[in-house]
């Protein structure tokens, strides 16, 4: 083995010169002493770390002046970006300006204690850091460097997101715990301790920390399913209840699985705890609130049934004795009380079709309405409803028109009463908004293959874009001045509205200010194997529509 501090300079660059040759040239071996030093440089050659062997310059006084390069390996030459040949026997300055300044200390050092010394440094014109190990013999020191840019930036990530992910964890109060599998350790974060409001300080790191906080009507559950979760690889989800040391109970929303660490091996079941009590017990009031709402909601429906029965029948007494009297008593009247007994009697029939509303609107709401579907012509229903608004129609002189019939209209399955009550409403609505002598039209179509339209447009005052969002709410009408009629409560549209919901069907309007309205009202059909109405002559066929959505 060579003694590298016995020789000089000379002697020591012309044996790493052989050293070199003797590698390159030779094929077999012989001498032990050549093998270490082949091998040395070898190692020299082939190490990832840049190695670079430096001699000091002193000046007459011996103080150390400078040092030179005496030699530099292939992973020096990468890192410097230079060619050996170049730069050795060069100075530490000549190389690199302010090399000498920048490290002297470091030299001074190494030569002072005649001890290794590490350190890290960072070039910043080519961002990189360098993890340094200088290490001095006789005149000479070498030097190895490794760089360790990705490792430094690596680790700055990794600390980045630690910290991201303990401020997350912070910020939600999530308490985040770990369990080794193989010694059983568990640890868990202080949000942790908070949660099952236990001292740190009194923990046992066993898994008990947790199993012992348990509900007791939870635990066997939980400890299983956590159990499954380990042995199966599974995620484990899961609510459960702990009881705190106060004797407090707390619901707690949990998640874990399993990591296995690619450094040590040794897997680990990694989970999160959050309370959600205040969740829970907002849920639990909500419910109470709302079966609150729908038990006061039933006693309003069967109050409003019961009142109105209470008020129809004295009502319809009214109405059929006025009637009686206008019919037996008509000739000793004097046209005065004509007046006033048609006065009574239209009172008294608007005053029913309040009631009406109002008790159909409330059962539609409480959902006692009794949906009874059935095969329906929309020609059958058309004519019927024309038939009930036509004297309505009559006395302020507008004309209900009918457009064709589309081609192929479907027969649908649906309550004819129901069905017929929308129409009615829309086409009483029509009448109500239109000045008079005007048109209303009547119109069906067939949108899509699966839907059926049917339309009544008017052409009276319209409805501004955004009061047509509000006009299907309970009891909301328009201030439209003069076009809106003193009849009516605003209870209309949300009824029809509510039973094109309870039909499965859509209502809506189209409407422009001054030019007129359109109330649509699209429900589903079967395209396939229903009948046609009676227009197409056609008995049985799949639905096409006039015009393909
Ligand atoms: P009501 O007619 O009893 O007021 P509705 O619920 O039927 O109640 O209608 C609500 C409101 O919508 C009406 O007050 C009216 O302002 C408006 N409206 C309904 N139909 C029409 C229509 N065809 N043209 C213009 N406005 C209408």
């Amino acid at each position: 083995m060579v003694d590298y501090d016995r020789l000089s300079r000379e002697e020591l660059v012309e044996r790493l010169r052989a050293l070199e040759n003797d590698v390159s040239d030779r094929t077999q071996v012989t001498d032990p002493r050549s093998v270490s030093e082949e091998q040395y440089r070898t190692l020299f050659n082939t190490m990832v770390e840049e190695v670079h062997v430096w001699e000091l310059v002193r000046d007459d006084a011996g103080r150390i002046l400078t040092w030179r390069l005496v030699d530099l390996n292939p992973a020096g030459e990468r890192s410097w970006g230079m060619a050996r040949a170049s730069v050795v026997g060069k100075t530490a300055d000549e190389i690199f300006t302010t090399a000498t300044e920048h490290f002297m200390p470091i030299v001074t050092r190494i030569f002072e204690t005649g001890q290794p010394y590490s350190w890290e440094t960072y070039f910043q014109d080519i961002d990189q850091h360098m993890r340094m190990t200088s290490v001095p013999f006789g005149e000479y020191f070498f030097t190895t460097g490794f760089d360790v840019t990705e490792l430094k930036k690596n680790s700055a990530r990794q600390e980045k997101l630690s910290m991201m992910a303990r401020m997350a964890t912070e910020a939600s109060e999530i308490g985040v715990w770990e369990l080794d599998l193989d010694t059983g350790r568990l640890t868990w974060n202080e949000q942790m301790s908070r949660i099952f409001g236990t001292d740190p300080k009194s923990l046992s790191h066993t898994a008990s920390d947790w199993s012992d906080r348990l509900h007791p009507d939870d635990r066997d559950e939980m400890v299983a399913k956590l159990q499954t979760c380990i042995e199966t690889g599974e995620k484990f989800v899961g609510n459960f209840r702990i009881v705190t040391p106060s004797g407090g109970t707390r619901v707690i929303k949990a998640r874990s699985e399993i990591l296995k660490s690619e450094s040590s091996g040794t897997p680990v079941l990694i989970g999160t705890n959050i309370d959600i009590t205040a969740q829970e017990d907002l849920i639990n009031e909500l419910q109470v609130s709302k079966e609150l709402a729908n038990a006061s909601n039933a006693a309003k429906s069967e109050f409003l049934a019961s009142m109105s029965h209470e008020l129809r029948t004295p009502l319809n007494a009214v109405i059929g004795y006025s009637e009686l009297l206008k019919l037996m008593a008509a000739d000793r009247l004097t046209e005065k009380d004509q007046e006033y007994l048609d006065d009574i009697l239209e009172s008294g029939q608007h005053l029913l079709s309040l009631i009406n509303d109002v008790l159909d609107l409330s059962q539609i709401e409480a959902g006692s309405v009794e949906i009874d579907e059935e095969d329906i012509s929309i020609t059958d229903i058309f004519d019927h409803v024309e038939t009930f608004v036509l004297p309505l129609a009559s006395r302020k002189g507008l004309s209900i028109e009918r457009q064709p019939m589309p081609p192929c209209l479907p027969r649908v399955c649906s309550d004819r009463m129901r069905l017929s009550q929308i129409l009615i409403n829309l086409l009483t609505n029509a009448i109500k908004y239109s000045p008079d002598g005007g048109r209303i039209t009547l119109a069906a179509a067939i949108p899509s293959r699966h839907r059926v339209r049917l339309s009544v447009t008017d052409a009276g005052c319209g409805i501004a874009p955004d009061d047509q969002s509000v006009i299907f709410d309970p009891f909301t009408r328009l201030h439209n001045d003069s076009m809106t009629p003193a009849e009516g409560v605003g209870i209309g549209l949300a009824v029809s509205k509510k039973l094109a919901d309870r039909l499965g069907g859509v209502i809506g309007v189209d409407s422009d200010v001054g030019s007129g309205s359109t109330f649509w009202l699209d429900f589903p059909c079967e395209p396939g194997g229903t009948t046609c109405d009676e227009s197409c002559g056609k008995t049985s066929r799949p639905l096409m529509p006039a015009d393909p959505a």
